[in-house]
Protein backbone atom coordinates (compact mmCIF):
# COMPACT_ATOMS: atom_id res chain seq x y z
CA UNK A 1 0.00 0.00 0.00
CA UNK A 2 1.44 3.49 -0.76
CA UNK A 3 2.12 6.28 2.20
CA UNK A 4 1.49 9.70 1.51
CA UNK A 5 2.87 12.02 4.29
CA UNK A 6 2.26 15.39 4.60
CA UNK A 7 3.82 18.04 6.46
CA UNK A 8 2.18 21.27 7.84
CA UNK A 9 -1.25 20.61 9.35
CA UNK A 10 -2.73 23.89 8.21
CA UNK A 11 -5.38 24.89 5.35
CA UNK A 12 -3.14 23.95 2.40
CA UNK A 13 -2.24 20.40 3.90
CA UNK A 14 -5.83 19.40 5.40
CA UNK A 15 -7.77 20.09 1.54
CA UNK A 16 -4.79 18.01 0.09
CA UNK A 17 -5.25 15.35 2.47
CA UNK A 18 -9.27 15.17 1.64
CA UNK A 19 -8.55 15.71 -2.29
CA UNK A 20 -6.10 12.20 -1.97
CA UNK A 21 -9.37 10.66 -0.82
CA UNK A 22 -12.11 12.70 -3.21
CA UNK A 23 -9.84 11.23 -5.81
CA UNK A 24 -10.07 7.75 -4.69
CA UNK A 25 -6.30 7.57 -3.47
CA UNK A 26 -6.85 4.44 -1.03
CA UNK A 27 -3.08 4.33 0.47
CA UNK A 28 -1.98 5.74 4.04
CA UNK A 29 -2.26 9.56 4.83
CA UNK A 30 -0.86 10.90 7.18
CA UNK A 31 -1.00 14.55 8.41
CA UNK A 32 2.00 15.81 10.74
CA UNK A 33 1.56 19.23 12.19
CA UNK A 34 3.75 21.40 14.57
CA UNK A 35 0.48 23.15 16.16
CA UNK A 36 -1.58 21.11 19.12
CA UNK A 37 -4.78 21.89 17.13
CA UNK A 38 -6.47 20.08 14.16
CA UNK A 39 -6.12 22.33 10.82
CA UNK A 40 -7.83 25.11 11.64
CA UNK A 41 -8.75 28.69 8.96
CA UNK A 42 -6.14 31.90 9.89
CA UNK A 43 -7.86 34.42 7.88
CA UNK A 44 -10.82 34.56 10.88
CA UNK A 45 -7.28 35.59 13.49
CA UNK A 46 -7.02 39.23 12.56
CA UNK A 47 -11.08 39.40 12.62
CA UNK A 48 -13.62 37.41 14.26
CA UNK A 49 -11.06 35.85 16.58
CA UNK A 50 -9.94 39.10 18.30
CA UNK A 51 -13.73 41.03 18.00
CA UNK A 52 -15.66 38.09 19.23
CA UNK A 53 -13.22 36.16 20.87
CA UNK A 54 -14.16 33.08 18.46
CA UNK A 55 -12.47 30.05 18.89
CA UNK A 56 -10.87 28.39 16.22
CA UNK A 57 -12.28 27.59 12.85
CA UNK A 58 -11.68 24.25 12.26
CA UNK A 59 -11.04 22.99 8.71
CA UNK A 60 -12.86 19.32 9.46
CA UNK A 61 -13.20 17.94 12.65
CA UNK A 62 -11.97 14.71 14.06
CA UNK A 63 -14.38 12.53 13.39
CA UNK A 64 -14.22 13.40 10.25
CA UNK A 65 -10.54 12.72 9.63
CA UNK A 66 -10.99 9.69 10.92
CA UNK A 67 -13.61 8.79 8.89
CA UNK A 68 -11.68 9.53 5.61
CA UNK A 69 -9.16 7.91 7.17
CA UNK A 70 -6.77 10.28 7.45
CA UNK A 71 -4.08 10.05 10.36
CA UNK A 72 -3.19 12.98 11.84
CA UNK A 73 -0.44 13.95 14.43
CA UNK A 74 -0.45 16.82 15.99
CA UNK A 75 1.91 19.04 18.41
CA UNK A 76 5.21 17.48 16.58
CA UNK A 77 6.96 18.96 13.79
CA UNK A 78 8.68 16.74 11.52
CA UNK A 79 12.26 17.74 12.22
CA UNK A 80 14.36 16.08 8.95
CA UNK A 81 13.75 14.74 5.78
CA UNK A 82 15.27 11.50 4.69
CA UNK A 83 15.35 11.51 0.79
CA UNK A 84 17.73 8.96 0.42
CA UNK A 85 15.59 6.60 2.99
CA UNK A 86 12.21 7.86 1.71
CA UNK A 87 10.92 8.85 5.25
CA UNK A 88 10.51 11.76 7.95
CA UNK A 89 11.87 11.68 11.20
CA UNK A 90 9.20 13.27 14.07
CA UNK A 91 10.64 15.45 16.36
CA UNK A 92 9.84 12.78 19.18
CA UNK A 93 12.51 10.87 17.68
CA UNK A 94 9.68 8.39 15.30
CA UNK A 95 9.97 8.20 11.37
CA UNK A 96 7.65 8.01 9.05
CA UNK A 97 8.56 6.54 5.82
CA UNK A 98 6.89 7.76 2.53
CA UNK A 99 6.29 7.04 -1.52
CA UNK A 100 5.20 10.78 -1.82
CA UNK A 101 5.86 13.63 0.47
CA UNK A 102 4.01 17.23 0.99
CA UNK A 103 5.40 20.43 2.19
CA UNK A 104 2.69 22.37 3.42
CA UNK A 105 4.40 24.00 6.16
CA UNK A 106 3.42 27.68 5.74
CA UNK A 107 5.30 30.94 7.05
CA UNK A 108 6.22 32.37 10.23
CA UNK A 109 5.54 35.84 10.90
CA UNK A 110 8.45 38.34 10.78
CA UNK A 111 10.14 39.56 14.28
CA UNK A 112 11.68 42.80 14.68
CA UNK A 113 15.37 42.05 15.17
CA UNK A 114 15.28 45.13 17.84
CA UNK A 115 12.63 43.82 19.33
CA UNK A 116 11.53 40.27 19.11
CA UNK A 117 8.15 39.11 19.88
CA UNK A 118 8.14 38.14 23.70
CA UNK A 119 5.56 36.46 26.19
CA UNK A 120 4.83 40.09 27.32
CA UNK A 121 3.66 43.30 25.68
CA UNK A 122 5.34 42.80 22.07
CA UNK A 123 3.30 40.01 19.71
CA UNK A 124 2.75 38.74 16.23
CA UNK A 125 -0.18 37.51 15.00
CA UNK A 126 -0.21 34.19 13.13
CA UNK A 127 -1.65 31.24 15.14
CA UNK A 128 -4.87 30.76 17.43
CA UNK A 129 -2.32 31.06 20.36
CA UNK A 130 -1.47 34.52 18.97
CA UNK A 131 -5.02 35.89 18.70
CA UNK A 132 -5.74 34.86 22.77
CA UNK A 133 -3.03 36.00 23.60
CA UNK A 134 -3.63 39.40 21.87
CA UNK A 135 -7.64 39.82 22.51
CA UNK A 136 -7.26 40.57 26.25
CA UNK A 137 -5.26 43.57 25.47
CA UNK A 138 -8.23 45.14 22.92
CA UNK A 139 -10.91 46.35 25.66
CA UNK A 140 -11.48 49.63 25.94
CA UNK A 141 -8.98 52.26 27.60
CA UNK A 142 -6.06 50.10 26.24
CA UNK A 143 -3.70 51.49 23.53
CA UNK A 144 -2.28 49.50 20.88
CA UNK A 145 0.58 50.18 18.77
CA UNK A 146 1.06 48.38 15.43
CA UNK A 147 3.85 48.47 13.42
CA UNK A 148 3.04 47.87 9.50
CA UNK A 149 0.37 48.99 7.70
CA UNK A 150 0.36 45.60 5.41
CA UNK A 151 -3.08 43.63 5.76
CA UNK A 152 -2.64 42.04 8.78
CA UNK A 153 -1.56 45.55 11.07
CA UNK A 154 -4.92 46.64 9.31
CA UNK A 155 -7.13 44.50 10.01
CA UNK A 156 -5.98 44.21 13.48
CA UNK A 157 -6.34 47.83 13.45
CA UNK A 158 -10.07 47.53 12.67
CA UNK A 159 -10.64 44.91 15.41
CA UNK A 160 -9.44 47.05 18.03
CA UNK A 161 -10.88 50.12 17.24
CA UNK A 162 -14.63 47.65 17.09
CA UNK A 163 -13.47 47.40 20.46
CA UNK A 164 -13.29 50.61 21.71
CA UNK A 165 -8.78 50.40 22.12
CA UNK A 166 -7.18 53.32 20.89
CA UNK A 167 -4.50 52.56 18.07
CA UNK A 168 -1.61 54.32 16.81
CA UNK A 169 0.01 52.53 13.25
CA UNK A 170 3.31 52.89 12.08
CA UNK A 171 4.06 52.42 8.66
CA UNK A 172 7.81 53.26 7.81
CA UNK A 173 6.54 53.65 3.99
CA UNK A 174 5.01 57.03 2.46
CA UNK A 175 1.71 54.80 2.07
CA UNK A 176 0.17 51.73 3.91
CA UNK A 177 -0.43 48.66 1.71
CA UNK A 178 2.28 49.01 -0.76
CA UNK A 179 2.56 45.55 -1.54
CA UNK A 180 0.27 45.10 -4.68
CA UNK A 181 -2.55 47.55 -3.81
CA UNK A 182 -2.64 50.15 -5.83
CA UNK A 183 -2.28 53.88 -4.21
CA UNK A 184 -6.05 55.03 -4.85
CA UNK A 185 -7.56 51.76 -3.11
CA UNK A 186 -4.63 52.59 0.14
CA UNK A 187 -5.69 56.63 0.44
CA UNK A 188 -9.58 54.94 0.76
CA UNK A 189 -8.17 52.22 3.28
CA UNK A 190 -6.51 54.82 4.96
CA UNK A 191 -9.16 57.56 5.18
CA UNK A 192 -11.01 54.45 6.79
CA UNK A 193 -9.10 54.19 9.52
CA UNK A 194 -8.41 57.51 9.86
CA UNK A 195 -12.26 58.07 10.10
CA UNK A 196 -12.54 55.08 12.67
CA UNK A 197 -10.05 57.42 14.94
CA UNK A 198 -6.88 55.25 14.26
CA UNK A 199 -4.15 57.73 14.50
CA UNK A 200 -2.39 56.48 11.11
CA UNK A 201 1.50 57.74 10.84
CA UNK A 202 3.60 56.65 7.71
CA UNK A 203 7.08 57.34 6.42
CA UNK A 204 7.98 57.32 10.60
CA UNK A 205 11.54 55.79 11.85
CA UNK A 206 11.73 53.93 14.83
CA UNK A 207 14.71 54.97 16.87
CA UNK A 208 14.59 52.33 19.85
CA UNK A 209 11.59 50.00 21.14
CA UNK A 210 11.67 49.10 25.36
CA UNK A 211 9.66 46.98 26.40
CA UNK A 212 8.71 47.64 30.14
CA UNK A 213 6.34 45.74 32.55
CA UNK A 214 3.36 48.09 32.19
CA UNK A 215 3.87 49.04 28.98
CA UNK A 216 5.83 49.41 25.54
CA UNK A 217 7.97 52.44 24.48
CA UNK A 218 8.40 53.26 21.02
CA UNK A 219 10.37 56.62 20.34
CA UNK A 220 10.89 57.75 16.92
CA UNK A 221 13.16 59.58 15.37
CA UNK A 222 12.09 62.88 15.35
CA UNK A 223 11.87 62.74 18.97
CA UNK A 224 7.87 61.14 19.63
CA UNK A 225 7.35 58.55 22.41
CA UNK A 226 4.51 56.36 22.11
CA UNK A 227 3.20 54.62 25.24
CA UNK A 228 1.48 51.59 24.49
CA UNK A 229 -0.17 48.71 25.98
CA UNK A 230 0.72 46.37 23.49
CA UNK A 231 3.03 46.67 20.32
CA UNK A 232 1.88 44.33 17.69
CA UNK A 233 4.39 43.40 14.95
CA UNK A 234 3.20 42.86 11.46
CA UNK A 235 5.47 43.54 9.23
CA UNK A 236 4.77 40.29 7.05
CA UNK A 237 6.06 36.56 6.63
CA UNK A 238 8.60 34.37 5.89
CA UNK A 239 8.41 31.01 4.19
CA UNK A 240 9.15 28.12 6.25
CA UNK A 241 11.73 26.69 4.06
CA UNK A 242 14.27 25.45 6.96
CA UNK A 243 13.38 21.77 6.64
CA UNK A 244 13.32 21.81 2.97
CA UNK A 245 16.60 23.56 2.59
CA UNK A 246 18.03 20.94 5.39
CA UNK A 247 17.16 18.19 2.87
CA UNK A 248 18.86 20.15 -0.33
CA UNK A 249 15.62 21.11 -2.29
CA UNK A 250 15.66 23.75 -4.36
CA UNK A 251 14.75 27.33 -2.40
CA UNK A 252 13.97 30.34 -4.68
CA UNK A 253 12.11 32.70 -2.44
CA UNK A 254 10.02 29.53 -0.77
CA UNK A 255 10.46 26.09 -1.70
CA UNK A 256 10.89 26.03 -5.42
CA UNK A 257 7.99 24.21 -7.34
CA UNK A 258 7.35 23.72 -10.96
CA UNK A 259 3.91 24.08 -12.48
CA UNK A 260 3.13 20.60 -11.15
CA UNK A 261 3.74 21.98 -7.68
CA UNK A 262 6.64 19.18 -7.12
CA UNK A 263 10.03 20.06 -5.80
CA UNK A 264 13.58 19.40 -7.23
CA UNK A 265 12.76 16.11 -5.84
CA UNK A 266 10.46 14.18 -7.79
CA UNK A 267 8.54 12.76 -5.14
CA UNK A 268 8.50 15.61 -3.15
CA UNK A 269 5.68 18.48 -3.28
CA UNK A 270 4.90 21.69 -1.88
CA UNK A 271 2.63 23.83 -1.86
CA UNK A 272 0.72 27.05 -0.17
CA UNK A 273 2.45 29.74 1.97
CA UNK A 274 5.83 28.02 1.64
CA UNK A 275 6.07 27.70 -1.66
CA UNK A 276 6.87 29.88 -4.47
CA UNK A 277 6.04 28.66 -8.66
CA UNK A 278 6.03 29.70 -12.04
CA UNK A 279 2.82 31.27 -12.96
CA UNK A 280 2.33 30.26 -16.73
CA UNK A 281 -0.70 32.80 -17.32
CA UNK A 282 2.10 35.83 -16.40
CA UNK A 283 5.02 34.56 -18.66
CA UNK A 284 6.12 31.85 -16.00
CA UNK A 285 7.37 34.69 -13.30
CA UNK A 286 7.97 32.92 -10.15
CA UNK A 287 5.86 34.18 -7.23
CA UNK A 288 4.99 33.23 -3.45
CA UNK A 289 1.50 33.79 -2.44
CA UNK A 290 0.05 34.17 0.93
CA UNK A 291 -3.14 33.86 0.42
CA UNK A 292 -6.15 31.37 1.50
CA UNK A 293 -7.75 30.72 -1.72
CA UNK A 294 -4.06 30.07 -2.42
CA UNK A 295 -3.32 27.26 -0.28
CA UNK A 296 -6.60 26.07 -0.51
CA UNK A 297 -6.54 25.38 -4.80
CA UNK A 298 -2.98 24.34 -4.57
CA UNK A 299 -3.97 21.52 -1.79
CA UNK A 300 -5.97 20.24 -4.15
CA UNK A 301 -3.62 20.59 -7.04
CA UNK A 302 -0.92 18.88 -4.95
CA UNK A 303 -3.03 16.06 -4.63
CA UNK A 304 -4.04 15.41 -8.19
CA UNK A 305 -0.27 15.54 -9.54
CA UNK A 306 0.56 13.52 -6.23
CA UNK A 307 -1.80 10.82 -7.21
CA UNK A 308 -0.48 10.88 -11.05
CA UNK A 309 -2.29 13.73 -12.85
CA UNK A 310 0.30 16.02 -13.84
CA UNK A 311 -1.81 18.98 -13.89
CA UNK A 312 -0.34 22.53 -14.17
CA UNK A 313 -1.00 25.79 -11.90
CA UNK A 314 -3.54 28.10 -13.78
CA UNK A 315 -5.13 29.94 -10.91
CA UNK A 316 -5.40 33.47 -11.58
CA UNK A 317 -3.96 34.60 -8.04
CA UNK A 318 -6.57 36.31 -5.70
CA UNK A 319 -7.02 37.89 -2.22
CA UNK A 320 -8.95 39.55 -0.42
CA UNK A 321 -9.09 41.64 3.27
CA UNK A 322 -11.82 42.94 5.55
CA UNK A 323 -11.52 46.13 7.25
CA UNK A 324 -14.31 47.68 8.93
CA UNK A 325 -17.72 47.28 6.39
CA UNK A 326 -15.21 48.01 3.78
CA UNK A 327 -14.00 44.43 1.79
CA UNK A 328 -10.92 44.87 -0.34
CA UNK A 329 -10.45 41.87 -3.59
CA UNK A 330 -7.41 41.57 -5.64
CA UNK A 331 -7.64 38.88 -8.85
CA UNK A 332 -4.35 38.82 -10.70
CA UNK A 333 -1.04 40.90 -10.83
CA UNK A 334 -0.75 43.98 -11.71
CA UNK A 335 2.84 44.47 -12.00
CA UNK A 336 3.61 45.34 -15.83
CA UNK A 337 0.68 47.22 -16.46
CA UNK A 338 0.69 50.32 -18.56
CA UNK A 339 -3.00 51.46 -18.39
CA UNK A 340 -5.68 52.07 -15.55
CA UNK A 341 -9.16 51.98 -16.43
CA UNK A 342 -11.64 52.65 -13.00
CA UNK A 343 -15.35 51.81 -12.79
CA UNK A 344 -17.30 53.09 -10.31
CA UNK A 345 -19.77 50.39 -9.14
CA UNK A 346 -21.54 53.31 -6.56
CA UNK A 347 -20.58 56.11 -4.46
CA UNK A 348 -18.37 53.85 -2.37
CA UNK A 349 -17.03 51.07 -4.65
CA UNK A 350 -15.14 51.23 -7.49
CA UNK A 351 -13.02 48.65 -9.32
CA UNK A 352 -9.49 49.24 -10.97
CA UNK A 353 -8.90 47.42 -14.36
CA UNK A 354 -5.17 47.32 -15.32
CA UNK A 355 -4.19 46.54 -18.84
CA UNK A 356 -0.88 45.48 -20.35
CA UNK A 357 0.29 47.71 -23.18
CA UNK A 358 -0.85 45.44 -25.48
CA UNK A 359 -4.45 45.92 -23.71
CA UNK A 360 -4.70 42.35 -22.50
CA UNK A 361 -6.32 42.83 -19.08
CA UNK A 362 -3.85 41.70 -16.10
CA UNK A 363 -5.16 42.22 -12.88
CA UNK A 364 -8.49 44.05 -11.16
CA UNK A 365 -8.41 45.95 -7.89
CA UNK A 366 -11.55 46.92 -6.06
CA UNK A 367 -13.05 48.12 -2.75
CA UNK A 368 -16.13 48.71 -1.04
CA UNK A 369 -18.61 48.01 1.52
CA UNK A 370 -19.84 44.15 2.11
CA UNK A 371 -20.01 42.62 -1.50
CA UNK A 372 -20.43 45.10 -3.35
CA UNK A 373 -16.99 44.22 -5.21
CA UNK A 374 -17.51 40.64 -5.57
CA UNK A 375 -19.41 39.84 -8.87
CA UNK A 376 -17.23 41.95 -10.86
CA UNK A 377 -14.43 40.66 -9.42
CA UNK A 378 -15.06 37.42 -9.81
CA UNK A 379 -15.53 37.88 -13.74
CA UNK A 380 -12.69 40.31 -14.22
CA UNK A 381 -10.73 36.72 -12.67
CA UNK A 382 -12.46 34.91 -15.41
CA UNK A 383 -11.12 37.86 -18.30
CA UNK A 384 -8.01 37.45 -16.76
CA UNK A 385 -7.74 33.63 -17.09
CA UNK A 386 -8.91 33.68 -20.45
CA UNK A 387 -6.33 36.08 -21.62
CA UNK A 388 -9.13 38.95 -22.90
CA UNK A 389 -7.91 42.61 -24.20
CA UNK A 390 -11.33 44.03 -23.06
CA UNK A 391 -12.80 47.53 -24.34
CA UNK A 392 -10.94 49.84 -22.02
CA UNK A 393 -14.63 52.17 -22.30
CA UNK A 394 -16.69 48.86 -21.61
CA UNK A 395 -14.65 48.27 -18.16
CA UNK A 396 -15.25 51.92 -17.30
CA UNK A 397 -18.98 51.90 -17.97
CA UNK A 398 -20.63 49.99 -14.97
CA UNK A 399 -24.15 49.99 -17.07
CA UNK A 400 -22.03 47.58 -19.30
CA UNK A 401 -21.96 44.46 -17.68
CA UNK A 402 -18.86 42.39 -17.43
CA UNK A 403 -20.45 39.40 -18.37
CA UNK A 404 -21.06 40.78 -21.81
CA UNK A 405 -16.76 41.09 -22.14
CA UNK A 406 -16.70 37.27 -21.20
CA UNK A 407 -18.98 36.41 -23.90
CA UNK A 408 -18.11 38.86 -26.66
C1 LIG B 1 -3.96 36.68 10.80
C2 LIG B 1 -4.09 36.24 9.38
C3 LIG B 1 -5.15 36.71 8.60
C4 LIG B 1 -5.27 36.34 7.27
N1 LIG B 1 -6.28 36.84 6.52
C5 LIG B 1 -6.40 36.51 5.22
C6 LIG B 1 -7.44 37.05 4.42
O1 LIG B 1 -8.25 37.85 4.88
N2 LIG B 1 -7.51 36.66 3.11
C7 LIG B 1 -6.63 35.75 2.56
O2 LIG B 1 -6.74 35.43 1.37
N3 LIG B 1 -5.63 35.22 3.30
C8 LIG B 1 -5.49 35.58 4.61
N4 LIG B 1 -4.47 35.05 5.37
C9 LIG B 1 -3.51 34.14 4.73
C10 LIG B 1 -3.95 32.67 4.79
O3 LIG B 1 -4.46 32.37 6.04
C11 LIG B 1 -2.75 31.80 4.46
O4 LIG B 1 -2.39 32.08 3.14
C12 LIG B 1 -3.05 30.31 4.65
O5 LIG B 1 -3.31 30.03 5.98
C13 LIG B 1 -1.84 29.49 4.21
O6 LIG B 1 -2.10 28.15 4.46
P1 LIG B 1 -0.93 27.08 4.49
O7 LIG B 1 -1.58 25.79 4.86
O8 LIG B 1 -0.12 27.18 3.27
O9 LIG B 1 0.03 27.55 5.69
P2 LIG B 1 -0.26 27.71 7.23
O10 LIG B 1 -1.67 28.10 7.45
O11 LIG B 1 0.81 28.62 7.76
O12 LIG B 1 -0.05 26.25 7.83
C14 LIG B 1 1.22 25.65 7.89
C15 LIG B 1 1.27 24.74 9.10
O13 LIG B 1 2.47 23.96 9.02
C16 LIG B 1 3.02 23.84 10.31
N5 LIG B 1 4.45 23.47 10.18
C17 LIG B 1 5.48 24.24 9.78
N6 LIG B 1 6.64 23.54 9.80
C18 LIG B 1 6.33 22.29 10.21
C19 LIG B 1 7.09 21.11 10.45
N7 LIG B 1 8.42 21.07 10.26
N8 LIG B 1 6.47 20.00 10.91
C20 LIG B 1 5.11 20.02 11.10
N9 LIG B 1 4.33 21.11 10.90
C21 LIG B 1 4.93 22.23 10.45
C22 LIG B 1 2.79 25.21 10.90
O14 LIG B 1 2.90 25.18 12.31
C23 LIG B 1 1.36 25.50 10.42
O15 LIG B 1 0.42 25.02 11.33
C24 LIG B 1 -4.32 35.42 6.70
C25 LIG B 1 -3.27 34.94 7.50
C26 LIG B 1 -3.14 35.34 8.81
C27 LIG B 1 -1.99 34.83 9.64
Amino acid sequence: MSSFVIVGAGECGARAAFALRERGFDGAITLVGTEPLLPYERPPLSKDAIVAGAGPKFVADAARFEAEGIRTIIGVSVAAIDRAGRSVVLSDGSRLPYDKLLLTTGASARELPAAPCSDGRIRVLRSHADASAIRPHMAEGSHIAIIGGGFIGLELAASARKLGASVTLLEGLPRVLTRGVPAEIAEVVCNRHRGAGVDLLCGIKIAAIEERPSEVRITLEDGRVIAANLLIVGIGSAPNVALADAAGLAIDNGIAVDQHLRTSDSDIFAAGDCCSYPLGLYGGRRIRLESWRNAHEQGELAAANMAGAEAPISSVPWFWSDQYDLTLQIAGLAEGAVTTVRRDLSAEAFILFHLAGDGRLLAASGIGPGNAIARDIRLAEMLIAAGRHPDPAALAAPEIKLKQLLAA
